[in-house]
């Protein structure tokens, strides 16, 4: 594990000083824990996070496979504190990169206190489906499962939701309860009811994180990802996989000395090929230009203040297979 970030993990969840919990009675006791979030790409796990934070700590994108690191976001409500980490969709892996992804989601069903299986339930389930059902009918913790995407089902929905129960059914052997909570990442619907379903399976504890914490991720991390953000959204799909970003610094200077706080931030955006940095640059380096923008609002929200972004683009052919540099990037398979 990250040695520089966390400052608690399942491993070693006791209680962190001067933490108290709010609103604990002796017939409902604080509750605290952690949450996996499980799914096929694309299913809604980041949009999810994001709901049930109030803001945006993982990006979203209709490019599957956009999640690459474990993120952890934090929700406290007045009974309860839920530590939830979204996981790269789970998939058959194609190469290195995508190994260490589904090596990094299996973990996390190792390591928490209930397990969330997200689904698209505006679709039948599918073969994917089966694939994580299958590796969750071994877990030891609780499993639900959230039928997300309830607002693009109308008079479907029981049919729909049908072929998911059906699917969790399927092994009479090993039978086992599923709780079902449909629910909209997008709009929030059911989402209250869902997190109260969560809390309630967490063992009684104290608050492992300060109350107004909605992430542990590093800075520079969710800076790296609002670029990439920004090139899922504007490229097409030959480059989005092949991109990985790194923050070069970050500095805070004093704009037109008017004692106006600055960020200045630079990062280089790695492809793999010199066509896919022509794309990124775009003609006349509009694209880049683009690029830079979107990502530049973003970072001045959560800066809450002015930013500089300087960009460059780099070839690194074939990061994506060499161990070395994805541990650079801070891809790790734990
Ligand atoms: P992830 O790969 O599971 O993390 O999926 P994302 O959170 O990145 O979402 C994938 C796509 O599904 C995005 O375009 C989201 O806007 C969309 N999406 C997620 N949740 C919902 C939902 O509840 N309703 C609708 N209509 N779209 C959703
Ligand atoms: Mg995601």
């Amino acid at each position: 594990m990250d040695p520089s970030a966390p400052t608690a993990s399942p491993d070693d969840a006791h209680p962190s000083e001067g933490a108290a919990p709010l609103a604990s009675t002796p017939d409902a006791p604080f509750r605290s824990g952690f949450v996996a979030l499980i799914g096929r790409p694309n299913v809604g796990k980041s949009t999810l996070l994001n709901q049930l934070v109030g803001q945006k700590v993982a990006i979203t994108s209709p490019v599957a496979q956009t999640t690459r690191n474990r993120l952890r976001a934090i929700l406290t409500t007045p009974s309860a504190q839920l530590v939830l980490l979204d996981t790269p969709g789970i998939h058959k892996p194609h190469h290195l990169l995508g190994e260490r992804l589904v090596q990094s989601a299996r973990g996390a069903i190792g390591e928490v206190d209930v397990v969330l299986l997200l689904v698209d339930a505006s679709q039948p389930a599918g073969r994917g489906d089966g694939f994580i059902v299958d590796l969750l009918r071994h877990s030891r913790v609780p499993v639900h499962v959230a039928l997300n995407k309830s607002d693009r089902v109308g008079a479907d929905a029981e049919d729909l939701a049908a072929t998911y129960r059906e699917l969790l059914e399927a092994d009479a052997e090993r039978p086992r309860h599923w709780p079902l909570h449909a629910c909209s990442a997008l709009r929030g619907d059911g989402c209250t009811a869902l997190v109260e379903a969560l809390a309630a399976d967490l063992p009684p504890g104290p608050m492992l994180y300060p109350a107004d914490a909605v992430s542990d991720q590093p800075e520079q991390l969710l800076l790296a990802e609002l670029i990439r953000e920004q090139v899922l959204s504007l490229t097409r799909e030959e480059v989005p996989h092949s991109v990985a970003v790194r923050i070069e610094r970050i500095v805070e200077d004093e704009a037109g000395g008017k004692g106006k706080e600055r960020t200045a931030v630079l990062a280089t955006v790695l492809v793999e090929r010199s066509s896919q940095k022509g794309i990124l640059i775009g003609k006349g380096g509009q694209m880049l230009k683009a690029i830079g923008q979107g990502a530049r609002l973003q970072m001045q929200k959560v800066f809450d203040g002015p930013v500089y972004l300087e960009l460059f683009v780099k070839v690194v052919p074939n990061w994506r297979s060499h161990p070395g540099r994805l541990a650079e990037l801070g891809y790790r398979g734990d």
